[in-house]
């Protein structure tokens, strides 16, 4: 089979606000939940790799290392901020309309800067503000609050309005929830950060936000095998989506490795996608795959694969009625 060289192939994908948003980004989660990773070279390493688009979050508890990473970079004249797309999120502790603001204020403090690229509501569903609790507990229950995500929505409107933001969106919303977002707000949301990958294909979810002109961002894109133990469920085999044996056929048959081809996957159809890797070798093997294209025959083999499988599911909310994935 013939390998098809795709050398004019777009990296960034147009938002609905006019913004660029690089088509590759890096994730960072994890760093405060497994013992202290080096954080701050990988996102180096990322910057020397080429990587434009940097997703964080509040809830990750790493913004500042970002932070350091930014400035070393921009003091180095490698990059300028006008270069970097900066993403982060909008904990569902801080979803009243005062927490709203300090959340994203100490977000800017953290990763020292002045504006934001992007900024996403996390989660549909809102959580008691008990002290510094990211997921508070009572009697074994995660504790919620029943703010509405739209009045969640009109507080990103007003950072937006703020210029603090450049643009602003979602991320775990279910379909409905979407549309009923589309027909209350004043700015539609520019992108939905949502799980995807060939066990997850969420065709309807792509097709839905390609017809309202809402990017998407695909997480998780290697099924998450780092997750923390108490997102496992039971799971025996965490790295299965990386060695399966369809996705290792085709990245044979291109001489890539199959990391390459789920996150090809993605770009292929102008999904932005944010593999998490602080090794270097992965953050730069991870970078090229604007060099190759799958067929539609592996992109058919690739979406046979779906089993509606999650590797994020925030099951302890799973009865609340914003719940997005019911
Ligand atoms: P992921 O990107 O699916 O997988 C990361 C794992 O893959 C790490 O263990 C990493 O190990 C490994 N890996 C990376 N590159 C590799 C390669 N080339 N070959 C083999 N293994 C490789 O997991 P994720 O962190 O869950 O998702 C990515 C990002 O999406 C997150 O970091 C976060 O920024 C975002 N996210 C958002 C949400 C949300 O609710 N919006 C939820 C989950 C994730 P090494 O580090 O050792 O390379």
């Amino acid at each position: 089979m013939e390998v098809v060289e795709d050398t004019e192939a777009p990296r960034t994908v147009e938002l609905n606000d006019g913004s660029q948003m690089p088509l590759l980004g890096l994730g960072t989660w994890k760093s405060a939940h497994l013992p202290p990773t080096p954080l701050q070279g990988a996102v180096e390493a990322a910057i020397a790799a080429g990587y434009r688009h940097i997703d964080t979050a509040h809830s990750y508890k790493n913004e500042v290392e970002i932070g350091k990473a930014l400035i070393s970079k921009m003091k180095q004249g490698i990059i300028r901020r006008e270069d970097m797309f900066i993403v982060s999120k909008l904990w569902c502790t801080f979803h009243a309309p005062e927490d709203i603001t300090w959340c994203f204020n100490k977000t800017l403090r953290d990763l020292q800067l002045d504006y934001l690229d992007l900024y996403l509501v996390h989660f549909p569903v809102g959580l008691k503000k008990v002290g510094d609790e990211l997921f508070p507990m009572k009697d074994g229950k995660m504790l919620t609050t029943d703010i509405d995500y739209v009045d969640v929505w009109r507080g990103m409107e007003a950072l937006k309005a703020s210029g603090k933001v450049k643009s602003i969106g979602v991320s775990n919303f279910s379909i409905l929830q979407l549309e009923r977002l589309l027909a209350l707000c004043r700015v539609p949301p520019a992108v939905h950060q949502v799980e995807l990958h060939p066990y997850l294909v969420q065709s309807d979810m792509i097709s839905f936000c390609k017809s309202k002109n809402i990017a998407l961002t695909a997480y998780s894109p290697f099924g998450s095998p780092a997750r923390p133990p108490e997102l496992f469920r039971g799971d025996t085999d965490p790295k299965k989506l990386l060695e399966d044996p369809v996705v290792a056929e085709i990245a044979k048959k291109h001489r890539r490795s199959p990391a390459q081809v789920l996150l090809r996957y993605h770009v292929q159809q102008g999904v932005s996608v944010i593999p998490k890797s602080d090794k270097p070798h992965h953050i730069l093997e991870n970078t090229k795959i604007f060099d190759f294209s799958l067929t539609d025959e592996d992109m058919e083999a690739l979406r046979g694969l779906d089993r509606g499988w999650k590797a994020c599911i925030l099951e302890e909310v799973k009865s609340h009625p914003y719940y997005p994935f019911n």
